[in-house]
């Protein structure tokens, strides 16, 4: 039995009715607390369902399959339009399945299906079935091939047996996920490289307590995290008192072959942002006395989704994302400190999906599944970390180089998406204005704005006790 959910629907439908970015962000924007966010969800999805509904009515009607996303129209459809073949056309390589990981969270387990580049898919769920076992997700990739070195992938977790992975026709690829138990799950993607992110929300077997030791079976993080990290093994799990802040991971955006923004000078953001992450680690470590974990310390790439589970990790109890800005518009300077939340303006969805290497639309479709997402977010924790680290850092920057401030904002951020501790995204400045440019090379800049940043970091501290 094929059981449609109603929500995978919206996920679709979610793009083409999503495309005014701040009206919809208008609703957000009274969600003060995740409770409040919740209710603004289902507002919002009831809205769509209602949109669902005039669209069938209009005429237009539900293939009984839900699909994501994907610029090809499959064989199938494009066969019962064009009957005849009139012209021989390249045909496209498949997509090909690359890697499946999982990342075991307290209250969820995420599945990444990476592809080499985008491609169509399907997903189902079949429910437990008496004898014939535990229930099942099923997601069908189209015009995809299995890469040879892609084998089952053995979770559980509790929430999670295995994924399975075959290639189940010529041209589809079928990811099956064995579920000990499910409450609800969440299908979406991110961009470069293309990924299928599958979240399963359930109750865990109690007598399953492995989660620490599924979470080190992950593929292992670059090597330069695991340099910089302290020595993991020697942390402890637990962390102690709720409010004690004691480790912190330092996220410098990008590295490798994602340069990040670009300035007219050749300076790369990759490259500035590591070097104020590795001052603040060193501040936090020396005049606070923190534990601290960079999610990089030389020039790799690192995924976004793996810089917060990096954190979730190592029971970090504050995420704090590196970054430097960009704008078309020359003249845009100053600095601005971002959490996790419906995109306020359209500028910041801009950025948003700057940050998140993907298009405008893509952060439309996040934008609408950003509350479920967001249900272990510390949203109220975030926006009073961003308020002080944005104080202190806007502060001290505007000392030395006198500049602009932004403010404290809202985004949909995919670095912050996962993140179970109080986790905030600073930009710097602007590498795309000249003389903004010239100070975030500045070693004397870099150094002011970790400086800055570690005492936001302080006075966050401060405000617990
Ligand atoms: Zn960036």
């Amino acid at each position: 039995m094929r059981r449609i959910l109603i929500f995978s629907w919206i996920t679709i439908v979610a793009v083409f009715f999503f495309s005014t970015i701040p009206s919809r962000a208008e609703e957000g924007t009274t969600a003060k607390t995740a409770k409040h966010a919740k209710k603004a969800s289902k507002k919002v999805n009831a809205k769509l369902k209602e949109k669902q509904k005039e669209k069938k009515k209009s005429g237009k009607k539900d293939s009984g399959k839900k699909k994501g996303s994907g610029k090809k129209k499959t064989k199938q459809e494009t066969a019962a339009h064009k009957p005849v073949v009139t012209k021989a056309e390249e045909p496209e390589p498949a997509a090909v399945v690359t890697e499946i990981r999982h990342w075991s969270n307290p209250d969820y387990t995420r599945i990444a299906v990476t592809l080499d580049r985008e491609a169509r898919f399907e997903y189902h769920k079949i429910p437990a079935t008496g004898d014939a076992g535990a229930p099942r997700v099923y997601i069908d990739i189209t015009d995809a091939r299995l890469d040879p070195g892609v084998k089952d992938h053995p979770i559980g977790d509790g929430l999670l047996k295995t994924a399975r992975v075959a290639q189940y026709k010529a041209d589809v690829v079928r990811v099956v996920l064995d579920l000990d138990s499910i409450k609800d799950y969440k299908i979406f993607t991110f961009s470069n490289p293309f990924r299928i992110i599958i979240d399963v929300k359930g109750d865990r077997k109690p007598e399953i307590s492995a989660i620490k030791e599924t979470i080190q079976e992950a593929p292992p993080m670059a090597e330069a995290a695991k340099v910089s990290a302290v020595e993991e093994k020697n942390l402890p799990a637990k962390k102690g008192k709720p409010g004690k802040i004691r480790r912190i991971v330092v996220d410098p955006g990008h590295g490798g072959h994602d340069p990040g923004a670009v300035g007219a000078g050749g300076t790369r953001e990759k490259d500035v942002v590591l070097q104020i992450g590795l001052k603040l680690a060193q501040k936090l470590k020396e005049e606070l006395g923190l534990d601290v974990v960079m999610t990089r310390s030389t020039d790799v790439f690192i995924e976004l989704q793996e810089r917060t589970a990096i954190a979730n990790k190592v029971g970090a109890d504050l995420f704090v994302s590196v970054h430097a800005n960009a704008s078309l518009n020359r003249n845009a300077s100053g600095m601005e400190t971002y959490y996790l939340n419906l995109a306020k303006t359209e500028k910041a969805a801009q950025l948003a999906a700057k940050e998140n290497g993907t298009s405008l639309e893509k952060v439309s479709l996040l934008q609408a599944v950003l509350f479920d997402l967001m249900a272990n977010y510390k949203l109220n924790d975030s926006a009073h970390l961003a308020d002080e680290v944005q104080k202190a850092a806007y502060g001290k920057a505007n000392g030395l180089f006198p500049m602009k401030n932004l403010g404290v904002k809202q985004g949909p951020f995919y670095v912050l998406v996962g993140a179970t501790m109080p986790s905030i995204l600073v930009e710097a400045a602007f590498l795309s204005n000249e003389r903004e440019e010239e100070r975030l090379k500045d070693a004397r800049y870099q150094e002011t704005v970790a400086e800055g940043i570690m005492a936001g970091i302080k006075g966050y501290i401060s405000s617990l006790k």
